[in-house]
């Protein structure tokens, strides 16, 4: 089931159709063809679980196609930025490129970005679009900060005579590109089961806020970076996603909400606070949401 409503700045909720028809407020948010892409943009109409939806956890995605929830409009402008970027590829494609192809095998669809001759004289080169924060690229980089003595101490104050440290980038850290790695690496299998050949997978990430003072304090100093992405073993891919998609099936059958998603897949709480759409529908959603509002007030 696609999001049926939008929430107004004001926080009130008005049916998709009805603010595409008239603005409530007289006065619309933004641009009406803008609304109409972010309604676009949420209207899926794949039957079958996608790799996204799978690597997802499985409750949100029972929930996103089972209840009619409501988006902001706002919020999901930074789906409709990924979009764009694919747009400005559209009519630089040449023959020997394929570009957003969907392709399914039993267990799953996925669409590519692009597969062919990307980089250098790789021809079997799968690569995908991001545009994401400097925070993630921070992480995908491996880039993370550390507290480190300056030498000095401190002369005066409740603290004379203690160490002082300041923050210092390092840039040998664990680079976190699972979620990325897991995607990328199905449709790599969706490809090869097609007969393609692929040799090297990559990403291409677009930093959404490279000018700001904060992604440089990240080490993110480009707007743009290739990362590139390492096999995993099918036997564990296949087996994954054939188990998120019989969870899911399961549920979808019985009408019965799966279990609670894991605190990976729920980005350790930050996602069920801000950034999930149906959280209003899960009863763990409910009890982060509460929690934060009651230490605020
Ligand atoms: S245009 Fe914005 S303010 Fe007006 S009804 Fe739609 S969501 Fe609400
Ligand atoms: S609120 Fe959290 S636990 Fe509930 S569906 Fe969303 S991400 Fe999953």
């Amino acid at each position: 089931m696609p999001a049926t409503k939008f929430f107004c700045p004001d926080g009130q909720e008005v049916p998709i159709s009805g603010c595409l028809d008239g603005c409530r407020c007289g006065t619309r948010c933004m641009f009406l063809p803008t609304l109409r892409a972010v309604a676009k943009s949420s209207d899926r109409k794949i039957d079958e679980p996608t790799v996204t939806e799978l690597i997802s956890g499985s409750r949100e995605t029972y929930l996103k196609k089972t209840t009619e929830y409501t988006i902001d409009p706002e919020s999901a402008l930074y789906a409709l930025q990924g979009q764009g970027i694919h747009g400005i590829h559209e009519g630089f494609i040449d023959g020997d490129i394929l570009s957003e192809v969907r392709l399914k095998d039993g267990t799953t669809s996925g669409k590519f970005d692009l597969y062919g001759q990307l980089l250098d004289e790789d021809t079997g080169c799968l690569g995908d679009l991001k545009v994401t924060s400097s925070y993630k690229l921070m992480r995908a980089m491996g880039y993370y900060k550390k507290s480190v003595p300056t030498g000095e101490v401190y002369k005066t104050g409740a603290r004379k005579g203690q160490q002082k440290y300041r923050q210092e980038l390092f840039t040998d850290g664990v680079k976190y590109v699972m979620d990325w790695a897991i995607q990328l690496n199905y449709y790599r299998i969706l490809l090869e089961q097609q007969g393609f050949e692929v040799n090297s997978m990559y990403i291409q990430a677009m930093c959404r806020d490279g000018s700001l003072r904060i992604a440089a304090e990240r080490g993110i100093d480009k707007n743009i970076y290739i990362i590139p992405i390492k096999k995993i073993s099918d036997h564990w891919l296949i087996r994954y996603f054939k188990h998120k998609a019989k969870v899911l099936k399961e549920a979808m059958d019985s009408g019965k909400i799966p279990k609670v998603c894991s605190s990976k897949e729920r980005w350790h709480d930050k996602k069920c606070l801000n950034y999930c759409d149906v959280a209003d529908y899960c009863d763990h959603g409910l009890v982060v949401r509460q929690s934060a509002q009651k230490k605020v007030s």
